[in-house]
């Protein structure tokens, strides 16, 4: 068999959204698993609306993501004389010739393609066969005058050229595969095998696009969505691994070895951010402490009250024992500080005593469980939750657990939700945690 050529052609016209960047990923598992190549390519024929800010966001992500290339990034306005080579062997056969009118622009004639409007059939490898009559196409215009190629003659040049043997595209490019096919006919080009992936939409049935969300990967970056996750969730945009087969969580290196295009859905492939969040959670858990802490150092560091928490002793312990266990993207820490949901790491609790108390239990039992409290935790060996709970919950099975555990951490935190009081007051260190006792005792008096 032939090598697989592949490739990545984004239109440099606005920044790489979510379909996009899954149309890149089918391209790459599939040529990575086969051993083939794939070509980046810029699309940039329409340079007003093209800019190297939209190139340079693009390689990024690519980057950042690891969708490495093996040839490229080309750029189609600097291979303008291999269209035109074309189009003059087009014009030259007769299947193309320039219009005596102009389109747009005044006075520029354009180049329109000697529709033969014939039935185009082809094998698609997730759809089947397809037929597609072109006589609905008309003579379709191929280049804006002879020395600005359109979007048709452009990628079939290049597909030719690069010897792509395989398109794997979105299906909204399903009505230019005929008019491309007569084309490469017309440059006595060798077909490619195609593949057209189905459309990403939103509950609502429609498009995916910004009002469901973010859609660009610079969204989904700022929002704390990790590569891993990221390659995870849109691999399973259209693709799974097997009838009956569950698993949903994947690596790259797991997807390359089990995917397959013969697995990847026809019908319309729905965007859960919820699904999202849950596979990206379960990435942000494979992420070493190290890591995780520079990504969320990463997100607090521009607040005030943030640098109060990645400075404090104790946010290592903060991130293992707090945050691993809430977070699905990490702006949702920027958020939990926004709700002052960390207000009892980084402000001493301020509350009125009576709020101390735990139902009828009157306020003499409860300032004696807060003193035991004390006691204990000023003898006790070790600082870690685990250590507090297990010298505390004893205690609070035996006298109750709401009358014990409901004043140890409200003295603590002030706040009527908070984690349970032996991680605050494993975070908040034993000098603290016993001053704060303190004033709830005295608070009582
Ligand atoms: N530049 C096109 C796009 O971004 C890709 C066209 C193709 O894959 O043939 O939609």
């Amino acid at each position: 068999m032939n090598k697989i050529i592949t490739r990545f052609p984004p239109s440099p016209t606005g920044s790489l959204h979510i379909g996009n960047i899954r149309t890149l990923l089918f391209n790459y598992l599939f040529t990575r698993k086969n051993g083939g190549e794939i070509v980046m390519r810029f699309e940039d024929t329409d340079q007003e609306r093209s800019s190297k800010d939209n190139e340079k966001i693009a390689l990024d992500a690519l980057a950042a993501l690891g969708l490495d290339f093996d040839k490229g990034p080309f750029r189609q306005s600097e291979r303008t004389d291999k269209y035109i080579d074309a189009l003059n062997i087009l014009i030259e056969k007769d299947t193309a010739y320039i219009a005596e009118e102009s389109e747009g622009e005044e006075g520029s004639n354009v180049i329109r393609f000697r529709n033969p409007n014939k039935e185009i059939t082809f094998t698609d490898l997730i759809r089947g066969e397809i037929t597609i009559d072109t006589t609905d196409f008309g003579d379709f215009v191929i280049a804006r005058s002879a020395k600005s190629p359109l979007y048709h003659l452009t990628v079939v040049v290049d597909d030719l050229e690069m010897g792509v043997t395989h398109v794997i595209r979105g299906e909204d490019h399903i009505t230019s595969t005929p008019r491309q096919i007569l084309l490469i006919n017309a440059l006595d080009g060798l077909l490619p095998t195609y593949a057209h992936l189905p459309l990403i939409i939103g509950n609502d049935k429609k498009k995916l696009g910004k009002r469901h969300g973010a859609v660009t990967y610079q969204e989904f970056e700022d929002l704390g969505y990790i590569p891993a996750g990221i390659i995870n969730y849109l691999a399973l945009l259209g693709w799974n691994p097997g009838d009956g087969d569950e698993r949903e969580f994947f690596t790259k290196e797991e997807l390359i070895s089990e995917f397959s295009l013969e697995r990847v859905n026809n019908s319309p492939a729905t965007f859960s951010y919820e699904k999202f969040d849950s596979i990206n959670k379960h990435h942000l858990m494979l992420l070493e402490n190290e890591e995780y802490e520079t990504y969320v150092k990463k997100f607090l560091k521009n607040h005030p009250e943030g640098q109060k928490i990645i400075t404090h002793p104790s946010f290592s312990l903060l991130v293992t024992s707090v945050l691993r266990e809430r977070i699905h993207k990490f702006a949702e820490v920027v958020t939990m500080l926004e709700n002052g949901e960390f207000n009892w790491l980084t402000k001493t609790p301020a509350y009125d005593a009576n709020e101390l108390l735990w139902k009828e239990t009157p306020s003499e039992i409860i300032t004696s469980h807060l003193q035991h409290i004390q006691t204990t935790l000023e003898n006790v060996s070790g600082w870690s939750p685990e250590a507090l709970k297990a010298v505390i919950w004893p205690y609070a099975e035996d006298k109750g657990k709401g009358e014990v555990l409901w004043p140890m951490r409200f003295s603590l935190t002030g706040e009527k939700k908070s984690p349970d009081p032996f991680t605050v007051a494993a975070i908040l260190g034993k000098e603290e945690t016993l001053v704060r006792l303190q004033t709830a005792v005295d608070k009582l008096k």
